[in-house]
This record gives C-alpha cells, sequence and structure tokens, in this order.
C-alpha cells in the first residue's frame, strides 16, 4: 500500500487537524468506513484548501458544499463510502469523471497509483489543478473535457469513478474499465439516485445499488443536456 505523500509541510501548525480528526471519528467511522488506509489518508488530505473562502469554518462539516458555477463538493463521508467501494492496494490507474474542487482526486491519488480525473467546468479544472500541485500531487492528471465519454487516452483502468449523476452507465466507462475492473456511480434522476457498484468480469457486469445519494448531474454527449 502506498504511503500518503501528498502534503509536503506536514510539519507546519495545521489548525484544522483536530477538526479533520473529529470528522473521520464521527461521520465516517462511526457510519461504517473502516478501511484503515482510508481513514489515515483522510485525516491527512486538507479539506478546507479545496473549499472556497467563504465556507473555511464548514470544511469539515456533514454535508456537501458549494465551489462556485452551481457544482458542489461531496459530503465527506460519501468521498469515503465511494473510494472504500474501489478497494485501491495502491498499484491502480484510476479515472474520476467530475473534479469538482479536486478532493476526491486527492484521496484517490494517496492510494493509488495514477489518477486521471476529468472536469467539464474549465475554471474547477484549472482550480483544482492549482490545489493538487500545491500538495505537490504529481500522480494526479486533471483534464478538461466531458467525461460522459470517459478518458480514453489513459485507459484502460482499475477503477473508475463519477462524482455526479448520470441517467445511465455511459458505455465507454465500461470499455475503458480493466477486466476485473470496478466502477461506482450514481444512477438515477435528476433528483435522486442509487449508487451503483459495477465489477466487469468477461462479458458480465455484476451490479448492485449499495447507497441512495443525490449527486449535481452528469452533464455531456451521454449524461444529461444542459436543458434537461
Ligand atoms: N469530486 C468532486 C470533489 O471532490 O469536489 C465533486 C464533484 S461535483 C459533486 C460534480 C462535478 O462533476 C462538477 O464539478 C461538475 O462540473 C462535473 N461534471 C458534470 N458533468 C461532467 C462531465 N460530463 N464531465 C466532467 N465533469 C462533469
Amino acid at each position: 500500500m502506498k504511503k500518503f505523500s501528498g502534503v509536503k509541510k506536514t510539519s507546519e501548525y495545521d489548525p484544522f487537524f483536530e477538526k479533520r480528526l473529529r470528522m473521520v471519528a464521527e461521520q465516517i467511522e462511526r457510519r461504517g468506513v473502516n478501511d484503515a488506509h482510508i481513514l489515515e489518508v483522510l485525516k491527512k488530505v486538507p479539506r478546507h484548501l479545496f473549499v472556497p473562502r467563504e465556507y473555511l469554518d464548514e470544511s469539515y462539516q456533514d454535508h456537501p458544499l458549494p465551489i462556485g458555477s452551481g457544482q458542489t463538493i461531496s459530503q465527506p463521508y460519501v468521498v469515503a463510502f465511494m473510494t472504500e467501494k474501489l478497494n485501491l492496494c495502491g498499484e491502480e490507474n484510476v479515472l474520476e469523471i467530475g473534479t469538482g474542487s479536486g478532493y476526491q482526486a486527492a484521496v484517490l491519488a494517496s492510494l493509488a497509483k495514477t489518477v486521471h480525473t476529468v472536469e467539464r467546468v474549465k475554471r474547477l479544472a484549472d482550480n483544482a489543478e492549482a490545489v493538487l500541485r500545491s500538495l505537490g500531487m504529481e500522480n494526479v492528471f486533471v483534464h478538461h473535457g466531458d467525461g460522459s465519454l470517459g478518458w480514453s487516452e489513459g485507459a484502460p483502468y482499475d477503477a473508475v469513478i463519477v462524482t455526479a449523476a448520470a441517467p445511465n452507465v455511459p458505455s465507454p466507462l465500461v470499455q475503458q474499465l480493466k477486466e476485473g475492473g470496478r466502477l461506482v456511480i450514481p444512477v438515477g434522476s435528476r433528483w435522486r439516485q442509487d449508487l451503483e457498484l459495477w465489477v466487469k468480469n468477461g462479458t458480465e457486469i455484476e451490479k448492485e445499488a449499495v447507497l441512495p445519494v443525490v449527486f449535481v448531474p452528469l452533464k455531456g454527449k451521454l449524461g444529461w443536456r444542459d436543458d434537461d
């Protein structure tokens, strides 16, 4: 398992450290996410750096937050839960659709070998890339584009995570997944979805609904249309 190495300035005083520990204990461990590596990473990734200044005080609270352009950074528990479903061991090539703030990408990059993350809103992609670089995370590649088509240049992937709600699972995401690979994605209506876990086994796909969720929409060619 890869050791977390994202934050270079760990010796400096971090006023949010206690809040992070409390977030992990009360929101994540208590709800049943117990993977020690994930908990360790969540205790270290500075979530407050991924949140707009005006929400700094709410960075570690138990809900999503606005990040501009009508988008959100997901609730910490949902980040942890989705990450756990990917069963990462440190050697994987991961695709994330919906970079948003870059926080989920930072968590993934601390648990996998490489992460390709795709964001449709250029301003968010640029912002996330700047924060990830400032933390010294060199194994995350931020791409601006329509992630409903996946990211074929980085394929095949051991794991795919979609952090926006799709009406159906876009077929390129399954095609770009390796044999035995895992995909987590919220699927359903604009206002309510089930988080689905797909495991690719030859021509067979095992599917399971694992959590009811509410995500912002996956827009794009194989997602929702702008006027939906
Ligand atoms: N993972 C993010 C984080 O850690 O902050 C949260 C993602 S937010 C809930 C969903 C993101 O998906 C938004 O930033 C939105 O712009 C993006 N999105 C929606 N449709 C997309 C598409 N077709 N391709 C890439 N990103 C998309």
